[in-house]
C-alpha cells in the first residue's frame, strides 16, 4: 500500500473498462484497454502550508512532492531518483522553469529550457524514468520498445529522453519533407545507441496509421516478447506525461509568492497556448488539487476547434484544418479533452464514451448547460496568423522580450483576456517553446527583411538581436555528424522496426 500518511491514489479509465489500476500500471500502459484515458479515482490535495513551506524550494523538489502525491505506488526513493536524472544539467537554467516578468501583470512561465527547447521536455526527459521503474515494479522482464509517430517536435524530444536509458529502445518515423529543415537535422543527429529514426514516404497520418497498426498486432507482440522486448508509447495522453506537467504550474505560483507578487493562498491567472489539451487540463489539475488559481484561459491558433467548444458547448472537428505558424497546435481532436469531458459528466463513463463515439462516428459532441455549468472557471480565445505576428513584434519592441509563436497565441489572448475582466490578478503564460526553435517565423516578426534568409543563419541573427547564446539544442546542429540515414515506404514500417530490433 502506500506510504506514510498519504493518500493512495488509484486510476480508472474515462470510459469505464478499467478501475483500481495503480499509478505505476497506467505509466507502463499508457491508453485503457477500452480505449478511455486513466484518470485518478481521487484527487490528491495539497498540503495546508504548501505554499509558504515551498516558496524558495528548487524546481525539483516541487516537482518530487507533486509526483509523490499522483503516483503513490512509486517509493519515495524512486520518485526522488527520476527527478534527479530528469532535472538536472540537460537544462540550461539550474532554475529549470525560469519565471519572467513580462509587462505590467503577466509571467511568463518558461518550460523551454530542456533538450529540445520546447516543453514537451518537462514531461518526456522524466517518462523514460518513471517508465522503466514502472516496468521493473510490475515484474517486466522485457526491454521496452517505444514507437513515435511525429510531425516534427515531439519524436525528438522522446528520443532526447529516452537516449541512453538502459532497458528501453525508441524509434521515430516521420515524414521525409514533412517536417522543417532545423526539425530533421536535430532528429538524424540523434546521439544513443537505443535510439533510432526513420523517414518515411508518406504523410504524418501515414506515420501515425502505421505505427498504431504496429501496436494492435498480435504476431509482431509475440515476436518481440520471444526476443526480448516490448512496446510502449509515449505520447501525451499518458500519466507519467501529464502529472510532471501539473508542477510547473504549482512551481509557478510558488514564485510568484516568492517574488512577493503573491501571499501564499492568494488567487491567480493561468493562460495556456493549447493543442492537444494535455498541458492547460495540468493546469486544471494543479487547480483541483489546491493550488490556487481563478481562470483557465485556453488559446487556440486558427485551428479554433477549442475556442469554439467553450463557447458553444459544441465540439465539432468537421472544418478546414489550417497549417499555421504554430505547427504544434495544429490539431483538431484534443484527446486530453476526454479527461476534462469525464469530469463535466459527474465521471459518467457511459456518458463520456458515448460522447467518443459521436466524436469517432460523425466527428462531433454537444453537452449540456449543465455539464457547461461545470467549466465556467476556463475561458477561451484564439489568435489567428496576423495577430500572431503582431504580437511577437510588439512586445519584443515594447520590452525587448522575444518569444516563439505558440506562446505569442497564448500572449494574443491573455491581453484580450486582460481587456474584458475586472480585475488584476497576476497571469501565469505558459511560454512553451524557445523562439530560437521557430526562428524563421519569429524573425520575419520583428522585422520583414529576415522571411528570406536561411534557416541557419537565422540563429546567429537572432543571438545578435537579443544578446543571448545560441541554445545548447541548436549549437553545432549544421555541422553535427548525421547518424540516421534510414528511409523506407509506408509499407515497409514492420519489417524496418524488426530490422531495427535484430528479429
Ligand atoms: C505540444 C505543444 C503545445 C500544445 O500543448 P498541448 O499539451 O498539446 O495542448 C504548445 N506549444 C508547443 C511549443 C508544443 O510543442
Amino acid at each position: 500500500m502506500g506510504r506514510n500518511n498519504m493518500k493512495e491514489i488509484l486510476y480508472e479509465s474515462t470510459r469505464g473498462g478499467e478501475r483500481n489500476i495503480t499509478a505505476s500500471q497506467a505509466v507502463l500502459t499508457g491508453l485503457a484497454k477500452d480505449g478511455g484515458l486513466y484518470v485518478p479515482m481521487t484527487m490528491p490535495a495539497l498540503p495546508e502550508d504548501f505554499f509558504e513551506r515551498m516558496k524558495d524550494a528548487p524546481y525539483q523538489d516541487v516537482a518530487y512532492e507533486i509526483l509523490r502525491l499522483f503516483l503513490s505506488d512509486y517509493t519515495d526513493q524512486e520518485l526522488r531518483d527520476c527527478v534527479d536524472l530528469a532535472y538536472d544539467s540537460k537544462f540550461d537554467t539550474p532554475e529549470i522553469v525560469p519565471v519572467n516578468r513580462v509587462g505590467e501583470n503577466t509571467y511568463f512561465l518558461e518550460l523551454f529550457h530542456g533538450a529540445t527547447i520546447a516543453f514537451k521536455d518537462m514531461a518526456l526527459s522524466i517518462l523514460p524514468h518513471l517508465l522503466t521503474r514502472a516496468a521493473k515494479k510490475n515484474n517486466v522482464q522485457e526491454d521496452v520498445v517505444i514507437l513515435t509517430a511525429t510531425s516534427g517536435d515531439t519524436g525528438k524530444a522522446a528520443m532526447a529522453g529516452f537516449a541512453g536509458v538502459p532497458g528501453t529502445r525508441i524509434i521515430v518515423f516521420y515524414p521525409k519533407g514533412g517536417v522543417s529543415i532545423v526539425q530533421e537535422r536535430q532528429m538524424i543527429t540523434q546521439t544513443g545507441d537505443n535510439t533510432a529514426v526513420v523517414a518515411i514516404h508518406g504523410n504524418f497520418d501515414n506515420a501515425q496509421t502505421g505505427v498504431k497498426k504496429m501496436f494492435e498486432d498480435r504476431d509482431l507482440a509475440a515476436r518481440l516478447k520471444e526476443a526480448g522486448y516490448v512496446f510502449s508509447s509515449a505520447n501525451s495522453i499518458n500519466v507519467g506525461r501529464l502529472v510532471p506537467q501539473v508542477a510547473y504550474y504549482v512551481y509557478g505560483y510558488t514564485r510568484l509568492v516568492q517574488k512577493g507578487v503573491l501571499k501564499a493562498g492568494e488567487l491567480m491567472d493561468v493562460v495556456v497556448p493549447t493543442g492537444n489539451f494535455g498541458n492547460i487540463l495540468a493546469a486544471h489539475y494543479a487547480k483541483q488539487i489546491g493550488t490556487p488559481i481563478d481562470r483557465l484561459v485556453c488559446a487556440s491558433n486558427k485551428n479554433k476547434v477549442l475556442f469554439d467548444f467553450f463557447q458553444t458547448g459544441n465540439y465539432d472537428k468537421n472544418r478546414e484544418f489550417y497549417l499555421t505558424s504554430s505547427p504544434s497546435m495544429d490539431i483538431l481532436i484534443s484527446s486530453n479533452l476526454e479527461r476534462l469531458i469525464f469530469e463535466v459528466t459527474g465521471r459518467d463513463a457511459e456518458k463520456t464514451a458515448d460522447l467518443m463515439n459521436q466524436l469517432k462516428s460523425g466527428g462531433q459532441y454537444q453537452i449540456t448547460e449543465e455539464m457547461r455549468a461545470y467549466i465556467a472557471d476556463f475561458e477561451s480565445g484564439f489568435a489567428n496568423e496576423d495577430q500572431v505576428m503582431e504580437t511577437i513584434g510588439r512586445v519584443f519592441k515594447d520590452e525587448h522580450y522575444l518569444m516563439d509563436t505558440h506562446t505569442a497565441v497564448a500572449a494574443k489572448v491573455s491581453a484580450d483576456y486582460e481587456k474584458r475582466r475586472d480585475n488584476k490578478r497576476p497571469i501565469l503564460l505558459a511560454s512553451t517553446a524557445s523562439p530560437f526553435k521557430f526562428a524563421k517565423s519569429v524573425m520575419s516578426a520583428v522585422d520583414p527583411k529576415y522571411a528570406d534568409e536561411d534557416d541557419f543563419k537565422l540563429l546567429d541573427q537572432m543571438c545578435a538581436l537579443t544578446g543571448q547564446p545560441r541554445p545548447a539544442a541548436m549549437r553545432d546542429i549544421e555541422n553535427a555528424p548525421i547518424l540516421h540515414k534510414r528511409e523506407c515506404d509506408i509499407s515497409q514500417m514492420e519489417q524496418t522496426v524488426c530490422e531495427i530490433l535484430g528479429l
